[in-house]
């Protein structure tokens, strides 16, 4: 589908003001603004002071990448690996028990998330004892994992409808699935990028049986690779019209795409994502008039560029991680943890007012005391 940009800049942004709906050629009237961006950010601002006043939310999470062998070949990934190779991993139960009790003990996690690379070795049952396991031993932690990529595999292997498969790991313990594997939406730049990946219409009805089922979900897009602005328009788009129906998506999530060890890498010119990626919060802000959360991703971005997200439109710092290895194993170097002293305090510094939340976003408490950390 191809739009046409006929639109004002002002008269578009007249519209987000007043919280009236932009449409979708005015969405791409936004995407392709090359000078006033600063403009947009303001109004997105605006916005957000308006819908989340001064508060900043934060996770106290874990990452739990259980396996790094994969038998797709997404273009943009750096983390994947074969069987044969040196560093390829599996963790077994064991494992995983040991790296939940050290997030519990040292820093209180309230979460895990949990995805890992499709491992052609693994049955069904790793899957879905991993969760019993876990619930087992954990009563009280939020189990947020296996994006509908894993779903759509389980349902194969295990011969389920995608239903049936989210019943069962909700009987067993799962609490909600992270809305990865969207990358991009749109068919023709999604075939080009992962074309073994699950289709649009497949990951499209993952996340609607999921939210018919009383299951939250997150909403993500790959940002900054080779889509195109239509692409993008069409992506959110159908994120909005989801919501719409649905009102399951907690969140929505850019993943900026870290080029440096990945096959895309060549075609991409990733010095222009930094400067891309505030203006593109912004257009979030406004264009997802059903979200209110919308996550910044200091892991790919860095902290300085997560705090001034924080001045365009974005209210969630996202989470402590501790550990993350899809963006390091990409190229990227802007850490795998930070502790929530440091969250807190980096969130006060850019005069944010900080919110540890869960991840369905009940406030848990807030910290807004001077020097505790
Ligand atoms: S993005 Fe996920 S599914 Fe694709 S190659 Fe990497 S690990 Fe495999």
């Amino acid at each position: 589908m191809r739009y046409k940009c006929m639109t004002e800049l002002n008269s578009v942004l007249e519209k987000a003001l007043s919280f009236e709906r932009i449409n979708d050629e005015e969405l791409l009237c936004l995407l392709e603004e090359k000078e006033k961006g600063h403009d947009i950010i303001r109004v997105a601002d605006i916005n957000n002071q308006k819908i989340n006043s001064n508060t900043v939310s934060y996770v106290v999470n874990r990452n739990i990448n259980f396996t790094n062998i994969c038998g797709l070949n997404c273009r943009f990934c750096g983390y994947k690996r074969t069987k044969r190779s040196k560093d390829a991993f599996l963790l077994d139960y064991d494992k995983i028990l040991e790296k939940i009790s050290d997030g519990k003990n040292k820093i209180g996690i309230d979460e895990i998330c949990v995805t890992g690379g499709i491992n052609p070795d693994l049955k069904p049952d790793y899957y879905f004892n991993l969760i019993k396991i876990v619930k087992d031993n954990f009563q009280d932690l939020h189990i947020h994992a296996f994006s509908p990529q894993e779903i759509f595999e389980l349902s194969k292997a295990a011969g389920k409808s995608y239903k049936d498969v989210i019943l069962k790991l909700v009987e067993l313990g799962l609490n909600s699935i992270p809305g990865t594997a969207a990358e991009i939406l749109a068919e023709e730049t999604r075939s080009r990028i992962c074309p073994e990946k699950l289709s649009k219409t497949q990951w499209v009805e993952i996340i609607k049986t999921a939210h018919s089922l009383g299951v939250k979900t997150s909403a993500t897009i790959l940002f900054g690779h080779i889509e195109s602005n239509p692409d993008i328009v069409y992506h959110l788009s159908l994120i909005r019209q989801i919501q719409d129906e649905t009102n399951g998506f907690t969140e929505f999530i850019t993943l900026p795409f870290i080029p440096y060890k990945t096959s895309l890498r060549k075609k991409v010119d990733s010095t222009s994502i930094q400067d891309k990626v505030f203006k593109f919060y912004a257009i979030l802000r406004l264009y997802l008039d059903n979200f209110k959360n919308i996550q910044t991703s200091w892991p790919k971005i860095g902290v300085d560029a997560a705090l001034k997200s924080l001045k365009c439109g974005v209210n969630d710092f996202g989470g402590t991680l501790m550990e993350e290895n899809i963006t390091k194993s990409a190229g990227g170097n802007f850490g795998e943890y930070l502790s929530e002293g440091q969250i807190i305090n980096l969130i006060k510094g850019a005069e944010k007012i900080p919110v540890r939340r869960d991840t369905l976003y009940n406030y848990i408490y807030e910290k807004n005391y001077e020097n505790q950390y």
